[in-house]
């Protein structure tokens, strides 16, 4: 299932995979921790210091669509509700979310992120589901925009957020 994840990323962009090849840096991609987690990027640091990038897929990760969520993540991807522009797209429902959660409601600015000039998709693999942290089952993300959001897939494609925020530069 990680190499279909690969395989599906590497046939619909110009990424490609490869083994680690000597001791140049590479992400480890473990099942040894709790939850599907990853860092967002190369997590080497300036000076070089060769700091553990981690892909870590535990028991429950195993859906092609968490699978491919964290991999995106370990390329540089972050959440779509977590764009500079989200707020003319969805409305945070804070109320529904618990405070050691809010975290992953994050927005970045566009010194950070950037869409690349591709518009808000509600049915991205990197969008929460529409009752993600929810302490309630009530909704903590609701689309703005309804007409396009059927036009986009579902936007529950990633169902699975289970898991645990490790380290500051790790998200689920
Ligand atoms: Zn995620």
């Amino acid at each position: 299932m990680i190499e279909e994840g690969m395989a599906d990323i590497a046939n619909k962009s110009c990424i490609t995979f490869r083994p680690r090849d000597g001791d140049e840096y590479a992400v480890i991609i473990q099942g040894t921790s709790s939850g599907c987690f990853s860092n967002v990027g190369n997590s080497m640091s300036d000076d070089g210091d060769n700091i553990k990038q981690v892909l870590n897929l535990a028991k429950g990760c195993f859906r092609h669509g968490t699978v491919v969520h964290e991999m995106l993540h370990t390329l540089g991807f972050y959440h779509m509700q977590s764009s500079y522009n989200r707020d003319e797209y969805v409305a945070i429902l804070w109320e529904n979310i618990s405070e050691n959660h809010k975290h992953n409601f994050k927005k970045y600015t566009n010194d950070t992120v950037t869409d690349f000039g591709v518009r808000y998709d509600y049915g991205s693999v990197m969008h929460y589901p529409d009752t993600a942290f929810s302490i309630n089952k009530n909704k903590t993300i609701v689309p703005l925009q309804v007409a396009l959001k059927q036009t986009s897939t579902k936007m529950n494609q990633h169902q699975n957020t289970r898991g645990r925020k490790v380290g500051s530069s790790r998200v689920i």
